[in-house]
């Protein structure tokens, strides 16, 4: 094996969810807060799309890499009525999922020992593309006390004369911290003037609670359109996780650039997936709000159980669907029912084996201590997971 390859981590998340899921077909009644993946089917009227699309020999066939001409036409008029960033269906490049967006951009973005600027606790899936690509990821650690949010006094601390890009995500996994407009600004701002360039990631663009609201970063600071690579995709708002559509907003060089990669690498995403997405985008938000609402009340519900536990505290979700409590008053314990406990990757393992309850641990998120819960389950099983925890961790 290369060591390139040899060196890579598998996604934590999946790893979770798929013992979970294992355990669950061997016949464990098992909770899973995994995986970020809505419980909601997808919507009729996307399915019925692709029941046509399959029925439609042209989309039996190969068609160009970057995606469908309308598909990305569609996803440009999208970006506009949804965040008001005005973009052309040639800044517009379809993936498999935003994975293999986040994949893609950092591919086109980096040259070897290029430094790219990472907010934690990260979503587990930012590193390993930056290292595959020869970059750098320099972690900036955030924790409750601030939200969970970067300062530009930090940026620019840990900025040097290698520094190429920053990673931005509002609503945020794994903390469900959502920047308020001034910060996005002043952040925004901050990156143009030092030419670094934003990959930013609005995947949950659409799920955020009380009065927290999403902003696109090159909307409130047009200046760095230049240098700003936007991610996004229909898993999260369309309930399409299986699906596999992504997509990637930037300058026509760049999305060019990783059209061609897209052109060895995958080809075309499967047609059926993308006229999905075309009725997906094309279609109004009614049901992505039906599904916030849910999720506003389940992470409510979450927060309030979580924040019962003695020794857990967590900050209530602004966005996303994530808790991300903290363990670190459990650990400091030593022990959870009468098993040594020291990290909480070691108090995931006690629960999932004692309480048949996944979490991914705060250590696949780099941030030690924490855990990160998913509320995109149905309210019975978020109600008997939690109480399964309370009543393990007080024991
Ligand atoms: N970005 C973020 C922040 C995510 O949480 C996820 C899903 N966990 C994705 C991108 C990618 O989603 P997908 O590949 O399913 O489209």
């Amino acid at each position: 094996m290369s060591r390139r390859i040899a060196a890579i981590a598998p996604s934590a998340t999946l790893a979770v969810d798929a013992q979970a899921k294992a355990m669950k077909a061997a016949g464990e009644d098992v909770i899973g807060f995994g995986a970020g993946e809505p419980d909601f089917a997808t919507p009729d009227h996307i399915v019925e799309a692709a029941v046509a699309a399959c029925r439609d020999p042209l989309n039996h066939r190969y068609t160009p890499a970057g995606g469908l001409p309308e598909l990305r036409a569609a996803i440009a008029t999208k970006t506009r009525r949804d965040s008001g960033y005005e973009v052309g269906s040639d800044q517009v490049l379809v993936t498999n999922g935003g994975k293999h967006a986040v994949y893609n951009a950092f591919a086109a973005l980096l040259d070897p020992g290029d430094e790219v600027l990472l907010p934690a606790p990260y979503w587990t899936t930012y590193p390993e593309p930056i290292r595959l690509a020869g970059g750098v990821p320099v972690p900036l650690l955030t924790d409750e006390t601030t939200g969970f949010r970067v300062t530009v006094d930090q940026l620019e601390a840990a900025r040097t004369p290698d520094t190429k890009a920053m990673v931005f995500v509002s609503p945020s996994n794994p903390t469900g911290a959502v920047y308020p407009r001034d910060e996005i600004e002043a952040i925004g701002r901050w990156a143009a003037e030092a030419g670094i360039w934003v990959v930013t990631d609005e995947i949950y663009e659409h799920l955020t609670y009380d009065h927290h609201e999403f902003h696109s970063m090159p909307v409130l600071v047009p200046e760095l359109a230049d240098r700003c690579l936007v991610l996004n995709g229909v898993a999260k708002t369309y309930a399409m996780t299986g699906w596999r559509v992504g997509w990637m907003v930037g300058p026509t060089d760049v999305v060019k650039a990783a059209a061609n990669l897209q052109s060895h690498q995958t080809s075309n995403v499967a047609n059926v997936s993308q006229r999905a997405t075309l009725a997906a985008v094309s279609g109004g938000l009614e049901d992505v709000a039906r599904m916030r609402e849910a999720f506003e009340r389940r992470g409510q519900r979450m927060h309030d159980m979580l924040n019962a536990i003695p020794g857990v505290t967590a900050m209530r979700p602004e966005g996303a669907f994530y808790a991300f409590p903290s363990f670190r008053a459990v650990l400091e314990r030593g022990e959870v029912a009468g098993t040594p406990v020291r990290t909480t990757v070691e108090l995931a393992e006690v629960i999932l084996e004692q309480a048949k309850v996944a979490i991914v641990p705060g250590e696949a998120f780099a941030a030690p201590g924490y855990a990160r819960l998913s509320f995109a389950l149905g309210d019975d099983d978020l109600g008997e997971g939690i109480g399964r925890i309370d009543e393990l961790l007080s024991r």
